[in-house]
């Protein structure tokens, strides 16, 4: 899942962005309108978080450019402005939720999870292959009744396999989904992080199998 993530107050962008990245997300960050009409011609994102009071301009501008044509992107909205006024505003221009600032990190979190778990939004509830399941609501993983311990990139990882099990995930697509473009994967950070995964399933006696495609990608499927 990769978030961008909107705000020009440096302090604030970079606290939400390390919540939004233990929690397991690929996170990127734009400091102004411009920045983020950038990243968005780049890169898919499954929501953004977008904050109103920008140096060059209002957030609801985004919002609006987004909507009139059609991209359904959820958007959450963060600002300082708590006249109901202005909430109305941003929900009337499109937006998918709106938290107040000041807010605890917890709760942008989950706030976030909920967007994306709306119909039509990427995030299912749970996922499954074989006896391996993922919860993406807790983050958790398990095989059989067994949890699984895994870190949050490894839970990340394990979501996008799962998501397209069967099929093959060009290395692009998990890369993308990943890491954001601050903190691109070096060369071996993918393999290593396919490795640790593999043997976490392996002496989890996961009966699914990571396939790696040279040159290619991977791919998860029922284990022979
Ligand atoms: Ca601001």
């Amino acid at each position: 899942m990769r978030l961008l993530v909107i705000e020009d107050e440096p302090n604030l962008a970079a606290l939400v962005r390390a919540a939004l990245d233990r929690a397991g997300f690929a996170v990127d960050h734009a400091a102004g309108l411009a920045e983020a009409d950038a990243c968005l011609r780049m890169a898919a994102y499954d929501a953004l978080v977008l904050d109103l009071g920008l140096g060059d301009g209002c957030g609801l501008t985004l919002l609006r450019r987004l909507r009139a044509r059609h991209d359904g992107v959820p958007v959450l909205i963060l600002t300082a402005r708590d006249a109901p006024e202005d909430r109305v505003g941003g929900l009337d221009t499109g937006a998918d939720d709106y938290v107040i600032k000041p807010f605890h990190m917890d709760e942008l979190v989950s706030r976030i999870r909920a967007l994306l778990r709306r119909p039509n939004a990427a995030l299912g509830v749970r996922l499954s292959l074989g006896t391996v399941v993922l919860d993406t609501v807790t983050r958790t993983t398990q095989v059989g009744s067994e949890p699984l311990g895994l870190s949050a990139r490894e839970t990340a990882l394990l979501e996008l396999l799962l998501r397209r099990a069967g099929r093959v995930v060009p290395r692009e697509a998990l890369d993308q989904g990943l890491y954001g473009m601050d903190s691109p994967a070096t060369p071996n950070a993918m393999e290593v992080l396919v490795h640790r995964l593999r043997k976490r399933l392996q002496d989890a006696g996961a009966d699914v199998a990571i396939h790696t495609l040279r040159g290619v990608g991977y791919l998860l499927a029922a284990a022979e």
